[in-house]
């Protein structure tokens, strides 16, 4: 997986290869998907949700340049297993998730797992969370109509915002950066994310 999904596409960083070595993937899918927990795609996981594919785990946490100091919000908890890569790399994770029971699942799981910078929430998070902002990095793990303002504005100086956003189908990664007042923002590549719900999400 490391080499030939992730390394072999230009994801080069020595601290986000090993710890995608050491995430235990098989751990966050469902016992009968197990025997693809390292191939190169996403999988469902009930619910009507699926985990990402390993290389858009590995480029979305790329693409937020953490070094480690950094309060990290995910929105989309799903499995758990991107909050538990981003565990690896950062202070401390919070994480929202809109299905109680993936989120409930989620927690234990991270618990199991001993990843106590982990704080899972049950709730919208196209507000963001308001109640630990701001963040310096978010990342969105399902497909926004169009960026939500709450999260722009959960964003510390400086942060950073990756998330997929279009229709549903095909949607392109974009990344926000706050500079004082104002956001810069670039395109990544084409992708394919379940839709966000709740208030900015998809009706
Ligand atoms: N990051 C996950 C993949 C998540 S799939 C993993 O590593 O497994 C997208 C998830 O976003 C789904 O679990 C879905 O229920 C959740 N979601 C959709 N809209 C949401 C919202 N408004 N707030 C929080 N979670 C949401």
């Amino acid at each position: 997986m490391l080499e030939t999904q992730i390394a072999h596409r230009g994801i080069l960083d020595p601290r986000l290869l090993a710890v995608m070595g050491n995430v235990p993937r098989h751990r966050f899918v469902p016992p009968d998907e197990r025997m693809w927990a390292y191939s190169d795609g996403p999988l469902p996981i009930g619910h009507g949700q699926t985990i990402s594919q390993p290389y858009i785990v590995a480029l979305m946490t790329d693409l937020l340049r953490l070094d480690g100091p950094e309060r990290v919000l995910e929105v989309g908890t799903g499995s758990g297993y991107q909050a538990a890569v981003l565990a690896c790399l950062v202070a401390e994770v919070h994480t929202v998730e809109f299905i109680p029971e993936l989120g409930r699942q989620a927690a234990r799981l991270l618990q199991d797992l001993g990843h106590k910078n982990v704080h899972v929430h049950i709730g919208d998070g196209s507000l963001g969370w308001q109640a630990a902002a701001p963040y310096d990095a978010i990342l969105v793990a399902a497909a926004a109509p169009d960026v939500p303002q709450p999260l722009l504005d959960q964003l510390a100086e400086g942060g950073r915002l990756v998330l997929p956003v279009g229709g549903r189908g095909f949607q392109e990664l974009q990344i926000w950066q706050r500079e004082g007042t104002t956001f810069s923002q670039k395109n990544n590549i084409a992708v394919a994310f379940v839709p966000l719900r709740g208030e900015h999400g998809w009706k």
